[in-house]
This record gives structure tokens, C-alpha cells and sequence, in this order.
């Protein structure tokens, strides 16, 4: 279906960005991945998704708190492929604390990373989108855009702040062929997920196994956690002819967390 595309993923080195960029590629999208990560790893990881997937794959180490470093390598996947149709906003960090030891540095480091990072990423693409007539902007929100959680004051900010940017984004791009929309998982047991748990198994001296179950025992009525590849197949379902006419819209995965 999406041969021919090319989709930019940016924090695509693991967890959720990996699991779109392999769904996107499985559907013939050549991929430009982003990310932190041992050098070595990653190359084997860009190098598995050309192979199994048929497509091109390249890389790039930009770091996404740096505006500078977003625009060269939007250049960069242009120069490249030829063209950015798909932009996946999708790098992110965390950090748990209350408000009063929250630490300014934390602060500043995820407003940039998993929102201003949105903004100029979508800036860089959507000329050659107007361009050719066609383009689709997801940006990997959260639960936590739409409801909030205590001690995740930045993350809830930013998280909100990207749910508030994509409407604006598809209000500007109506009738271009562009659409923008954000995913809004709740949990997904990745790296970012993982640590969380095993802070929480470490402060009640239980299992991770019981911190697991704990974690969602409290928001997540289905019991469960979503995958990678459930992330990616909704991102694949926003680049299909179906999912034309929606836009501006926060789509959640969250197993019922946030229907409560
Ligand atoms: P993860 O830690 O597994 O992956 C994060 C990715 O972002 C990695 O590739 C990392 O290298 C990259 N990254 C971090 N800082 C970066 C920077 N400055 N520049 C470039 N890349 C950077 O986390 P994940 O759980 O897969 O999270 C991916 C996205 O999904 C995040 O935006 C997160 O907020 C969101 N999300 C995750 C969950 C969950 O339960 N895991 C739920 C809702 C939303």
C-alpha cells in the first residue's frame, strides 16, 4: 500500500517507533529511522528492516531537542528519497516527580523532546507535502494527552500540548491531502515503560511481575498491555485511503483507560 512512500520516524531505535517504522516498511514504505541507541545495534536493526521488508532504510542520529538538527535531517530524508510523506513525531522521554522537586532541567528536556520537536519537524515537511499533494502527520501523543496522571506534570503538558498541535495542524492542511492525527497509547511495556515499573516494583519491594500487574490494575480496564505492532497497525490504518477524511483527531489505544 505504501509503496513508493517515504515515512520519516523519529525515536525509532526501540519500543513504539520501531514497531511503526517496521509496519510502514512492511507496507513497502522506504524508512528513515531516528534515535539514540549503540551504534552497531541500530545498523543491524536498519539493515534487518531492508532486508526482510524489500525497502531502503537509512538513519539518523539527529537529536530531537535540537531545532537545527530536526531541519538537516528532514533535509537529509528529502535529499535522500526524494521527499517526506510520512512524518511519525514520535521520540519521547519521561520523568516521575511532583511539581516541587521537579527538576528545571527535566522540565525544559521534555517539553523539547516530546513537543517542540512536533513543531518543527512538521515544519520542515509540509512544503514538499503541499508539494506533492499528499502527506500524512502522526504524532505519538498519549493517554496522558488527553487525561492526567500526578507527578508527570511535563509529560501531561507536553503530551497535551501535541494533542492541541495536531488539531491546529489539520485545521491549516484541510483539503491538501494532508492529514494529522495523534495516537494516544496508554500503556505499552517498552524501555521508557519498563523502568517506570521496576522504579515502582523497587519503592513497594515487590516483583516486577507485581509492579507490572499493579500498574495495570489501576487505569487499564482490558488488563493488558498494548504492542509495538498494535501501535504500528493504526499508524498504517492513518496512511490507508480509508483514513482520508479523518484529521485533527487524538485516536486512542489504551485498553479503556481513558473511557473511564
Ligand atoms: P522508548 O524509550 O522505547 O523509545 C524512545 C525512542 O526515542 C528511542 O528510540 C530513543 O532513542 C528516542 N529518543 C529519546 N530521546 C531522543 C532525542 N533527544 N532525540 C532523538 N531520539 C530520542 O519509549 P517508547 O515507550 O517506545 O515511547 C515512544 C513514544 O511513545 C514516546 O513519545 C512516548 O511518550 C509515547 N508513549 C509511550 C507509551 C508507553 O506506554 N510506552 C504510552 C503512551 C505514549
Amino acid at each position: 500500500m505504501l509503496k513508493g512512500r517515504t515515512a520519516l520516524v523519529t525515536g525509532s531505535t526501540s519500543g513504539i517507533g520501531l514497531g511503526i517504522a517496521e509496519a510502514l516498511a512492511a507496507e513497502g514504505a522506504n524508512i528513515q529511522l531516528n534515535g539514540f541507541g549503540d551504534a552497531s545495534e541500530i545498523e543491524r536493526l536498519r539493515a534487518e528492516i531492508e532486508e526482510k521488508y524489500g525497502v531502503t532504510a537509512a538513519y539518523s542520529a539527529a537529536d530531537m531537542s535540537k531545532p537545527d538538527e530536526i531541519r538537516a535531517m528532514v533535509g537529509e530524508a528529502e535529499a535522500r528519497f526524494g521527499g517526506v510523506d510520512i512524518l511519525v513525531n514520535n521520540a519521547g522521554i519521561q520523568h516521575v516527580s511532583p511539581v516541587e522537586s521537579f527538576p528545571d532541567e527535566r522540565w525544559d528536556a521534555i517539553i523539547a523532546i516530546n513537543l517542540s520537536s512536533n513543531f518543527h519537524a512538521i515544519k520542515a515537511v509540509l512544503a514538499g507535502m503541499r508539494a506533492r499533494g499528499w502527506g500524512r502527520v502522526i504524532n505519538v501523543a498519549s493517554a496522558h494527552g488527553l487525561v492526567a496522571s500526578a507527578e508527570k506534570a511535563a509529560y501531561v503538558a507536553a503530551k497535551h500540548g501535541a494533542v492541541g498541535l495536531t488539531k491546529v495542524i489539520a485545521l491549516e492542511t484541510g483539503g491538501s491531502g494532508i492529514t494529522c492525527n495523534a495516537i494516544c497509547p496508554g500503556w505499552v511495556l517498552t524501555p521508557l515503560v519498563e523502568k517506570q515499573v521496576q522504579a515502582r516494583a523497587d519503592a513497594a519491594g515487590t516483583s516486577f511481575a507485581a509492579a507490572k500487574a499493579a500498574v495495570l490494575a489501576e487505569k487499564t480496564p482490558s488488563k493488558d498491555f498494548a504492542t509495538p505492532a498494535q501501535i504500528g497497525g493504526l499508524a498504517v490504518f492513518l496512511c490507508s485511503p480509508a483514513a482520508d477524511q479523518i484529521t485533527g483527531t487524538p485516536l486512542s489505544i489504551d485498553g479503556g483507560w481513558t473511557a473511564q
